[in-house]
């Protein structure tokens, strides 16, 4: 019989507990993004209801508790950490998070530290966040007209968010305005918006409206504009050409030819971007969603709390990343919304 040293054993352990994190379909996860608060400053029409319930602050996680979670993450491969929510930077204290988690840049485990604002406080944080190594950021932003603006986050001012994104520009970090495509709403504007863009150095992305969230009778289709007539509308304007580069996100990325500027496309419904999925989602009460279009998550909080030691929550990380689905169910096909999730995106975090 073999015998087995401790010393084998504990190896055995510390390579099983550093394995890199695999999916059921061979898909490495190393990407995270994580919510920091269900609260927002806006009410974007697509994303909450108006008179939105929160919940208790005693629910969330604290800092500290978002800090172990992320830093078990990132110890068992996870190499890009975003941070959204609700607005994250509308978390008190979010700062010294994003300054705890600079450690892991520091170190070399952590590629990249971002976020995901709609830019309403980045005058107040831009400087702060680039000096913690944010080097890039996403910002939503879905129209440049003023009105337009008010009625689509129905509490947001679009003078505050310019300046704010001029804040970020000068801070050195290199902003992506993520635009939600809604018709009847900025198809007009599409290439008001591109035009800006190109002109401020921004990348653009634009990105399908998705059945998400208390929707009572409305079911997003009225205001779906697929990607493929945005793309073609640009395609009959200027000279495209497809790039190869992925990001392992959603994102397709073409170049447009007389500016070298570059769009992106997140297509959840004409095209479905599931089989090179390499991410995660974390709540702010500490579920972990699997994928973005599916209900089933796993509870991290009570590993968490459960003991001071980090086995248990990274045997519950790993029992969770072996139940990833193959992809979500959106589907507009058919002039019907099928696949819907009830959750707000402000939960899972966008
Ligand atoms: N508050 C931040 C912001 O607006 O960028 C971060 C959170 S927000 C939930 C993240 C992204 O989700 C935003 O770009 C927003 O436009 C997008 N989003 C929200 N609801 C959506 C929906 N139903 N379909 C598609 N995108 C949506
Ligand atoms: Fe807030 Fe972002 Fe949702 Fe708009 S999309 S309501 S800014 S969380």
């Amino acid at each position: 019989m073999l015998a087995v040293r401790p010393a084998d054993f504990y190896h055995c352990r510390m390579d099983i507990l550093s394995a890199p994190l695999i999916d059921p379909f061979a898909r490495a996860i190393d990407y995270l993004r994580v919510s920091v608060t269900d609260r927002c400053d806006f009410r974007c029409v697509y994303c909450m209801s108006e008179n939105m319930t929160f919940l208790p602050k005693a629910d969330l996680l604290t800092l500290e508790e978002l800090d172990r979670l992320c830093s078990t993450f990132v110890g068992m491969g996870v190499k890009k950490l975003r941070i959204t929510g609700g607005e994250p930077l509308v978390r008190k204290g979010i700062l010294t998070f994003f300054q705890a988690m600079s450690r892991h840049l520091a170190s070399g485990a952590l590629q990249e530290l971002t976020l995901t604002t709609n830019g309403s406080q980045l005058r107040k944080y831009a400087a702060d966040l680039a000096a913690v190594g944010v080097k890039r950021i996403n910002v939503s932003l879905d129209t440049l007209d003023a009105a337009k603006f008010a009625q689509i986050t129905r509490w947001g001012r679009l003078d505050q968010v310019l300046d704010g994104i001029q804040a970020a520009k000068d801070a050195g970090l290199r902003v992506k305005i993520n635009a939600v495509a809604l018709k009847g709403f900025n198809e007009d504007e599409l290439f008001t918006l591109t035009d800006w863009c190109a002109d401020q150095g921004h990348d653009l992305t634009f990105i399908e409206v998705m059945p998400m969230g208390d929707l009572g009778n409305e079911d997003r289709l009225d205001q779906y504009w697929s990607l493929k007539d945005l793309r073609s509308t640009i395609a009959a304007r200027h000279r495209l050409t497809d790039l190869t580069v992925r990001t392992g996100g959603p994102a397709r990325y073409v170049r447009v030819e007389e500016t070298g500027q570059k769009i992106g496309f997140i297509t959840p419904l004409t095209h479905n971007f599931c089989e090179s999925c390499n991410r995660v989602r974390l709540t702010c009460t500490g579920e972990l969603y699997m994928c973005l279009g599916q209900e089933d998550m796993a509870d991290l909080r009570a590993p968490l709390r459960a003991s001071p030691d980090d086995a248990a929550l990274q045997a519950a990380i790993r029992a969770a990343i072996a139940r990833k689905p193959k992809g979500h169910d959106f589907d507009y096909s058919r002039q019907t919304v099928a696949g819907k999730v009830t959750r707000h995106m402000s939960h899972t975090g966008g």
